[in-house]
């Protein structure tokens, strides 16, 4: 069974300060989660985790992360801006972009982040936007085709499809890349390839340092460049729905050493620093958007009506993707009604759950929606005129900080020439 991570007296002291809807962090969640994961790659002196900042950009959450000794992964010039705000510098910064400006390249190359080109005409475009090669650069693989993962009775555990993904370069054109880099004077390289996405898999993060491993080693045979950095990106999933399983990051962690022993370490590679880019994983389960039920409707279904919507949280509007509802201090009763629970967009979409069984809901009751530390207010937008909700974090002390105001009728106007 999911629990809140809040319980309801804490809730209900929290909407006396701060109306409902909002998304709540956890700080104790996420700091022991990032201590897990460095512990679980402690064995590679260099290992560093570089939150996806597209998933949590909220300065409160990127600064905690930094003190638990992660840097940022930025793709976009606002999002260097952020990280820049935030505290982060130099090589605490990755830069992977895609379909880049110039003057992307040319704050990434101020702050002198580490630049991962996705595609092999920006070897060009990189020296023509900054000027020069950076010292230490990274290119992104995508080896095409399909990737799959452990077939069981059921299909594949893990399945998607690089070959029509935008990202990265050919295996051709990585040979190619690193040549021309060193030609111009690079003099460390690294390589990434993000594969799939939401893995709920121990074998993920193993199989794909294989890959990269294997790529590694032979891209050093073939070009004389020098690997020093390995970026295993992001795409380790959690449990959005009650019956999945976390994954257990000390065995991913343990899978990869054994990858890097048997193939870096006989290359004469056992030096190689590996990073990840993680989003989902770091914050996913430490967010819940908290909303309150304002409405019952009986038609040809069953509707609760709450008072966030999809301007909060669009996952299951844009993918329908599944995320999980507690009613608070109905924890224990029999889940024998069928509900439709939505927000109040123009848009039939505009739905948390369709015919989800839940505890039968009466107005004012609280609703906890899991999992929306990681894409959720983020992906927010203004459609119907709604705006975006506060963003609160619950402290290791039972504290309760607002780290992002709601938006407010004059942000929305904002923007607008009257
Ligand atoms: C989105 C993204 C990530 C993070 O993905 P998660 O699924 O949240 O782990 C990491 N790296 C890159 C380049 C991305 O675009």
């Amino acid at each position: 069974m999911k629990k809140p991570f809040v319980t309801k007296a804490q809730l209900e002291a929290i909407t006396a300060h701060y109306p409902t809807p909002f998304h709540l962090y956890d700080e104790k969640g996420i700091r022991d989660n990032a201590d897990r994961l460095n512990r679980a790659f402690s064995w590679n002196p260099g290992f560093k985790e570089y939150f996806a900042v597209k998933a949590t950009p909220t300065p409160a959450i990127l600064k905690l992360l930094k003190v638990c000794g992660c840097g940022v992964d930025c793709s976009s010039l606002t999002e260097l801006i952020l990280a820049e705000k935030c505290g982060f510098s130099g090589h605490d910064i990755m830069f992977t972009s895609n379909n880049t400006l110039a003057e992307e390249f040319q704050l990434a190359d101020r702050l002198g982040a580490i630049i991962n080109l996705d595609d092999i005409t920006h070897v060009d475009f990189l020296e023509q936007s900054i000027g020069h090669i950076p010292e230490t650069v990274f290119c992104r693989y995508n080896p095409g085709g399909v990737f799959t993962l452990g077939e069981s009775k059921e299909g594949f555990q893990v399945m998607d499809t690089p070959g029509d993904a935008k990202y990265g370069m050919t295996r051709s054109q990585l040979t190619e890349a690193f040549r021309t880099l060193k030609a111009k004077g690079a003099k460390r390289f690294g390589i990434h390839a993000f594969l799939a996405s939401n893995t709920i898999s121990n074998q993920y993060y193993p199989e794909l340092a294989g890959i990269l491993f294997r790529l590694a080693a032979e891209l050093k045979e073939e070009t004389g460049c020098e690997i020093c950095h390995i970026n295993l990106s992001g795409g380790i999933g959690i449990p959005y729905l009650p019956e999945q399983e976390p994954i257990d990051i000390n065995i991913v962690g343990e899978g990869v050493r054994q990858k890097y022993e048997e193939i870096l370490v006989p290359a004469g590679m056992g030096h190689v620093e590996l990073c990840s880019e993680l989003g989902r994983f770091m914050l996913g389960p430490y967010g819940c958007l908290v909303t309150k039920a304002i409405h019952e409707k009986h038609i040809y279904k069953e509707y609760i009506g709450v008072d966030a919507c999809a301007a909060d949280l669009m996952r299951p509007a844009v993918y329908g993707a599944y995320h999980h509802i507690t009613v608070m201090g109905k924890e224990d009763a029999p889940c024998d009604q069928t509900y439709d629970v939505t927000g109040a967009l123009c848009e039939n979409c505009d739905k948390f759950a369709v015919d989800r069984k839940l505890p039968k809901i009466d107005r004012g009751d609280l609703l906890v929606i899991h999992d929306t530390g990681a894409h959720g207010h983020c992906m927010g937008y203004n459609y119907n005129g709604k705006l975006r909700s506060a963003e609160l974090l619950l402290h290791e002390d039972g504290s309760v900080e607002m780290i992002r105001r709601a938006e407010t009728v004059d942000d929305y106007f904002a923007t607008v020439i009257w």
